[in-house]
C-alpha cells in the first residue's frame, strides 16, 4: 500500500485535461487549432441563472451557509429526483458540492477502506481510477465491447467481483460513448449488486442530454437499488455551468454522516450564491436546457454523418451526452498516434480512446459541444488527414 504523498505522486494526469492544455497552449502560440478534446458546453449559462446569482451577491448572500447545502436547494433537488427521475431520496440525504467531481470524491471517501476494490466499467471517464486511488482503494475493471453496443451484463460484473469488491461506478449517459443504460441492464445490475453486496455509485451528470428513443433512466429509480445507490449529479453539463462548480450527491442514509463530515472539513459548504443560482437552474431553465440539447443533437447528427463518409472511420450516433466515439482504422495507428497526428497535421485536438480504457485503441473521442463552424471545419480537416 502506498503512503499518502506517494499516492498523489503516482497519479497519472488527467488525459482529457492534458490534451486540452496542449491544444490551448498551441492556440496561445498562434497555431490554428480546433479543440474538440474538452468536455464542456460552448453555450453561455442561461441568463436568468446569472441574474439570480448577481442579485444574491448584491443582497449579501456571500457568507457561509449550511454545510450540506441551503435547504431550498436541497428541497428542489429532492423534488427533481423524485418527480423527474423517480428516485425517492429525502432532502436530508442530499449534499450539495462544488461540482460532480467533488461529489464523487466524497462518495468514495465516505466508504472506501484501504485496499477495498471499486469496479469501473470501461470505457470509463478518466477521473474514476485516480479518484479511487486517492482514497486508497483499488480499481478493478470490466471491459464492455463496442460490438455489443457496450451493453452492461450482470455476468461480466459478477465474474470480476471478489470478496473485497465494495462498490461499482456506473455512468449513464456514458462519457465517452453516450450510451444510456436500459431498464434490463439496471435490473441485471440490481441482481449482482444484491448478490455481492455492492454499493452503486451512479454518475448521472449527463442526464439532461439524451436523444431520440433513449430515455434517461436513473439507477436509483429501482427501489431496491435506491437503498444501495449513491447518485452523483452536476449542473455543469445540462445547464452549461461548468465554471460555477455545482453538483451534488444523494446517498443512502447510513452513508450521510461520514460524507457530511468530509464536506464540513474540506469545504465547509458550497458557494452560497452559486447554490441560489442552482435553484433557478432547476426551477426556471427548462426551455434553455431543451434548446441546448436540440443544438447538440443537430451537431451530433452532422458529425456522425461526416465521419462515416471518411474511409476507415465508423461512427454510431450516440444515445446521450455530447461526444462521439468513432473507431478509426488508419495506417495501423493506435489512439494516441491518431490524436497526435490529428493535432500536428491538421490542428484538430481529440481525446485518445485509450484514455478511457486500454481496449479502445482504435477510438478517439470527439466533443460536439462546439460551434457549427468549428465542427464543419474540423470535419473537413479530418477528412483531409485520413484521405
Ligand atoms: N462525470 C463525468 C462522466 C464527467 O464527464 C464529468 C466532467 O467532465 C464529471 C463527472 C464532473 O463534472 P463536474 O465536476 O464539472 O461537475
Amino acid at each position: 500500500t502506498l503512503l499518502n504523498a506517494e499516492v498523489f505522486n503516482h497519479l497519472s494526469e488527467s488525459k482529457t485535461v492534458a490534451i486540452n492544455d496542449k491544444a490551448r497552449s498551441l492556440i496561445e502560440q498562434g497555431k490554428d487549432v480546433i479543440n474538440l478534446g474538452g468536455g464542456e458546453p460552448d453555450f453561455d449559462t442561461p441568463h436568468n441563472i446569472i441574474d439570480i446569482a448577481e442579485e444574491a451577491m448584491k443582497k449579501g448572500k456571500t457568507h457561509y451557509v449550511n454545510s450540506p447545502g441551503i435547504p431550498e436547494l436541497r428541497e428542489e433537488i429532492a423534488l427533481k429526483l423524485r418527480n423527474v427521475d423517480n428516485c425517492n431520496y429525502h432532502a436530508s440525504q442530499i449534499i450539495v458540492t462544488p461540482g460532480g467531481k467533488l461529489a464523487l470524491y466524497i462518495a468514495l471517501m465516505s466508504m472506501i477502506n484501504p485496499d477495498d476494490e471499486v469496479m469501473i466499467v470501461n470505457p470509463a471517464w478518466v477521473s474514476y481510477e485516480p479518484l479511487i486511488t486517492m482514497v486508497g482503494g483499488k480499481t478493478v475493471y470490466v471491459n464492455l465491447d463496442q460490438k455489443d453496443n457496450f451493453t452492461l451484463k450482470g455476468q461480466l460484473i459478477a465474474e470480476a467481483c471478489t470478496a473485497k469488491t465494495k462498490a461499482i461506478i456506473i455512468n449513464t449517459p456514458n462519457n465517452p460513448t453516450g450510451r444510456v443504460l436500459k431498464q434490463e441492464e439496471i435490473t441485471e445490475l440490481r441482481k449482482v449488486a444484491e448478490e455481492h453486496n455492492l454499493i452503486v455509485i451512479s454518475d448521472e451528470v449527463y442526464d439532461r442530454l439524451t436523444y431520440e428513443d433513449h430515455p434517461f433512466i436513473s439507477v436509483a429509480s429501482d427501489p431496491e437499488l435506491l437503498k444501495r445507490t449513491i447518485t452523483v449529479q452536476s449542473f455543469s453539463k445540462g445547464y452549461a455551468m461548468t465554471g460555477w462548480r455545482l453538483g451534488y450527491l444523494a446517498l443512502p442514509e447510513e452513508l450521510c454522516s461520514a460524507a457530511l463530515k468530509a464536506q464540513q472539513h474540506m469545504m465547509t459548504c458550497t458557494t452560497s450564491f452559486v447554490q441560489i443560482a442552482g435553484i433557478a437552474a432547476l426551477k426556471n431553465s427548462e426551455e434553455e436546457v431543451v434548446k441546448m440539447k436540440n443544438r447538440y443533437e443537430e451537431r451530433l447528427d452532422f458529425v456522425v454523418e461526416s465521419l462515416n463518409k471518411i474511409p476507415g472511420v465508423t461512427c454510431e450516433k450516440p444515445e446521450g451526452a455530447f461526444y462521439v466515439f468513432p473507431e478509426v482504422d488508419f495506417a495501423g495507428f493506435d489512439s494516441y498516434q491518431l490524436a497526435e497526428y490529428l493535432l500536428e497535421e491538421v490542428g484538430v485536438a481529440v481525446t485518445p480512446g485509450e484514455a478511457f480504457g486500454p481496449a479502445y485503441k482504435k477510438n478517439v473521442r470527439i466533443s460536439c459541444a462546439n460551434s457549427d463552424e468549428m465542427l464543419k471545419e474540423a470535419m473537413k480537416r479530418m477528412a483531409k488527414a485520413f484521405s
